[in-house]
């Protein structure tokens, strides 16, 4: 792949991780933090170091997706450093470890603090550290695009015709930083009821995007009870049932990251 376009120094922290994957909506709500969790879960479940990092300030959704025993980030005072709280082997930092309330922020400030939860914490060895992004293209996603290099960028959407033009803007968001969109993922596809198939949101806008940008993979993602439910409770869907059909699609996922 292409070399990211990378603009500072490379921060410590960030120094010991082989692969740094972002994961990408241009929306709230269309399912990227379960995907990002799934898949971080995955990759741990196939035997990598990974750690999540949750940049999604104004809505951090880790702390509900995870069940963590420690629900704070320490500090490390010698080092000035941030110690990654833990689940099941996985290294998480979310905004909502950090025990203040809801952020009430401007821009600039999300950014300042993106920023210093990435770069001061202390990672480890890690083969994947996936970035759970905050939805959009806006200034915060390109600083925090700038502040790390991107591995790869993995697009979250739903099917529909007006999710299409979000993609697409992603997408060039991504190339323009030089970072390959490995995947797209096209989330509540599709459900089951009474043994027929229904596609709620209609069909086919996530193969133009494949077909229009050159993306290598596409996968699709069914609307299930069971995955919203192990997002409330804590435990990914991955974990919770690892032999499931969701658990096969992540796992086609983890192998194209
Ligand atoms: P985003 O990060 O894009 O804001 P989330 O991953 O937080 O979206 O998902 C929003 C809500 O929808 C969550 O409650 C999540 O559990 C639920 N959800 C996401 N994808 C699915 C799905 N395929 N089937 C059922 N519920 C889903």
């Amino acid at each position: 792949p292409a070399k990211p376009v990378f603009t500072g120094e490379l921060p410590p922290g960030l120094q010991t991780i082989s692969n740094i994957i972002a994961v990408s909506s241009c929306k709230g709500g269309v399912g990227k933090s379960t995907v990002a969790v799934n898949l971080a879960y995955t990759l741990a479940g196939m035997g990598a170091r990974v750690g999540i990092f949750d940049a999604d300030v104004y809505g951090p959704s880790l702390p509900t997706m995870v069940s963590p025993d420690n629900r704070l980030l320490e500090m490390n005072p010698e080092k000035r450093s941030i110690i990654p709280t833990e689940y099941l082997g996985v290294k998480l930092v979310s905004f909502g470890f950090a025990g203040q309330g809801r952020a009430i922020m401007r821009g600039p400030m999300v950014s300042g603090v993106i920023d210093q939860l990435l770069t001061t914490t202390e990672w480890g060895e890690l083969d994947y550290l996936v970035i759970d992004m905050p939805p959009g293209t806006g200034d915060i996603q390109l600083t925090l695009c700038q502040v790390v290099p991107l591995t790869a960028a993995v697009i979250v959407t739903t099917p529909q015709k007006l999710a299409f033009i979000d993609v697409a803007k992603g997408v060039r968001m991504f190339s323009k930083l030089k970072v390959p969109c490995v995947a797209v993922v096209e989330n509540m596809c599709h459900f089951d009821a009474d043994g027929k198939r229904y596609y709620p949101f209609g069909r086919g806008s996530g193969s133009q995007v494949v077909q229009q940008f050159g993306i290598p993979h596409l996968f699709d993602l069914p609307i299930r009870p069971t995955l919203s439910a192990s997002g409330d409770s804590g435990m990914p869907e991955v974990v919770a049932d690892p032999l499931g059909e969701v658990a096969k699609t992540f796992q086609d996922l983890g192998v194209c990251v």
